[in-house]
């Protein structure tokens, strides 16, 4: 299996090779730059896939063969289209994840204490969501982190359990954070691109095209576009014969400690 365990192995023994070799044949220094190179394209490919299992395990989907879904909602509360995607979900009886921006729980807490008292659950995005929060090391990860736990217990009076690393990337120190937090890691099996996407026909038909048993979509309820295709979307799912499961519950995970 490619996990960074494996790879780091693979290519100290790769190493060790060369330099025995090395005693009898000359080897060119272009072969150390090309592996050093490849060993950084793994790395790369394991960070950013949230579903390689690279640097630790992230649940993305379920392993069952009913026509169950989980929808999933990032990056809010804000107050220009969660409580109408509240309003959507509460109307098509869905229930749904919300995995929530630390420092917009605070700027929005009866917003968010609607979002629990509606029936989700709710998930730690981290406080900042800063665009290099996945380099931080583990203990200033860990920090950023423990301020969302804080400001969604200060409010719900719950500890959440389950974390959605931003932007998907996942790292050694995440790993950590997670494992000294005792989270669960949640990613996605469909990647709605709603932060980017302009039409919305491409959209719904991209997410009921990649439609599959156990699946978990990512959305935003940050976006125009996401509320606008919303009851759409939970339609067409339900006539391809889709249910929609809490995403806690199809994945058989425990939602908050
Ligand atoms: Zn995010």
């Amino acid at each position: 299996m490619l996990t960074f365990r494996n790879t780091n192995i693979f290519f100290a023994a790769l190493i060790i090779c060369l330099l025995i070799l090395q005693v009898w044949f000359l080897i060119p220094m272009y072969i150390y730059f090309s592996l050093a190179a490849l060993y950084f394209l793994f790395l790369c490919y394991g960070s950013y896939n949230v579903g390689s299992n690279f640097f630790m395990k992230v649940l993305c989907s379920a392993n069952t063969t009913e026509k169950l879904i989980a929808i999933s909602f990032d990056d809010g509360p804000v107050q220009q289209y969660t409580p109408q995607v509240l309003e959507v979900l509460k109307e098509q009886k869905v229930p749904a994840a919300f995995f929530c921006i630390g420092k917009r729980i605070v700027e929005n807490e009866s917003l968010f204490r609607q979002v629990h008292e509606q029936g989700h659950i709710i998930g730690n995005h981290s406080f900042s969501h800063k665009p290099l929060f996945d380099l931080l090391p583990a203990g200033q990860m860990m920090h950023d982190v423990r301020m969302t736990d804080a400001a969604i217990k200060e409010s719900i009076g719950l500890q959440p359990k389950l974390f959605r690393p931003p932007y998907g990337i996942t790292t050694p120190a995440m790993k950590k954070t997670m494992i000294k937090g005792g989270y669960t890691a949640i990613g996605w099996s469909i990647r709605s691109f709603d932060t980017m996407a302009k039409d919305e026909k491409k959209l719904l038909n991209k997410l009921i095209r990649l439609l599959r048993p156990g699946a978990i979509i990512l959305l935003h309820d940050t976006q125009k576009i996401t509320l606008s295709i919303l009851p759409r979307f939970i339609q067409a799912a339900r006539n391809e014969g889709y249910e929609f499961e809490r995403l806690d519950k199809l994945l058989n995970v425990k939602g908050y400690a």
